[in-house]
């Protein structure tokens, strides 16, 4: 996939190229930046034209390095990422001892380590000896989303690259590109610009979709009595993998109410802040139904028995 085939962060792949092109590549880098935006996509292409025997042509794909690559079998490469839970110290050892063979059909090698956030603290160090003594062919590329669990020492020794989310208009592309048919801009919203949650939120479309419905109707205050509020938000009781997700969009959905009627009323602000409790009883593992009973019931308070004081 070349960098031209990849949508967004258009500097991002401008400025990698010019460092291809200048042949001014470093030894260490981290893209950083939420899930589902194409960091992954960027850094084995970067990989790849590092790699690359034929520096004359961007979009090679006939030199030995290429073949080899776009086969998954380039011994100059290797992709590391979390086995289960963590990056560890094991899978650290056996990197290192690839880092120290000298490549073999380009010049460089190749280092992409996915979900760094997931290595352990011992792993990290481990890199961080690596990342301080590299040999003069080696090139690492770090992934992350979540920073924070990263030692001090690793991310000062990389060059930062900061990822954005998509535009609208590039995931309104992709969506048509890919036969994904999203017709709620509320839900185009929700993505942030993440293709990776499109294709989340796309999977579950029914279960947004029907939220979406129920809750417009408890906004516009259509519900009758809690039973038929209970009935018209089933899916939170059904939904229980994506029931954060879900959660949030309540709230922007909400959000968006307030927003665009100036309807500052305090029952909207008290259900936002149901929600967020809810979502964090959830968490710690409190029996699913009784949750949502629990929810439902204080939303309809608010929006019926308390109306005097809203
Ligand atoms: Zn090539």
């Amino acid at each position: 996939m070349n960098f031209n085939e990849i949508l967004g962060n258009n500097k991002i792949k401008q400025d990698l190229q010019e460092i291809i092109d200048n042949n001014t590549i470093s030894h260490s880098y981290m893209f950083v930046g939420i899930d589902g935006i194409g960091k992954k996509l960027i850094a084995k292409e970067f990989a790849r034209k590092i790699l690359c025997l034929n520096k004359q042509n961007q979009n090679c794909a006939t030199c030995d390095s290429c073949i080899k690559f776009n086969s998954g079998n380039n011994p100059d490469f290797l992709e590391i990422f979390p086995d289960g839970n963590s990056i560890k110290i094991a899978q650290m050892r056996e990197m290192q001892e690839k880092v120290y063979q000298k490549p073999i059909v380009s010049d460089k090698k190749v280092f992409i380590i996915d979900q760094v956030e997931k290595m352990t603290e011992e792993a990290q160090n481990s890199l961080l000896k690596t990342l301080e003594e590299p040999p003069e062919y080696m090139v690492i590329i770090l992934i992350t989303s979540n920073e924070n669990k990263l030692l001090n020492t690793v991310k000062s020794r990389c060059i930062r690259i900061n990822f954005t989310g998509l535009s609208k208009q590039d995931i309104t592309k992709y969506a048509g590109a890919h036969q994904i048919n999203i017709a709620s801009q509320n839900l185009l919203e929700m993505c942030g610009g993440s293709i990776g949650k499109l294709e989340k939120i796309n999977e579950n479309i029914d279960d947004y979709n029907s939220l979406e419905l129920a809750t417009n109707k408890l906004i516009d205050g259509k519900l009758k009595n809690v039973v038929e509020e209970m009935n018209c938000f089933n899916i939170l009781y059904e939904s229980k993998e994506i029931i954060q997700d879900l959660l949030d969009y309540m709230t922007v959905l909400i959000y968006l109410h307030i927003s665009k009627e100036k309807d500052y009323r305090q029952k909207f602000l008290n259900t936002i802040k149901l929600i967020e409790e809810t979502k964090q009883r959830l968490n710690s593992n409190t029996n699913y139904d009784m949750s949502i009973d629990n929810l439902l019931f204080k939303i309809w308070e608010e929006f019926n028995e308390n109306n005097s004081r809203s």
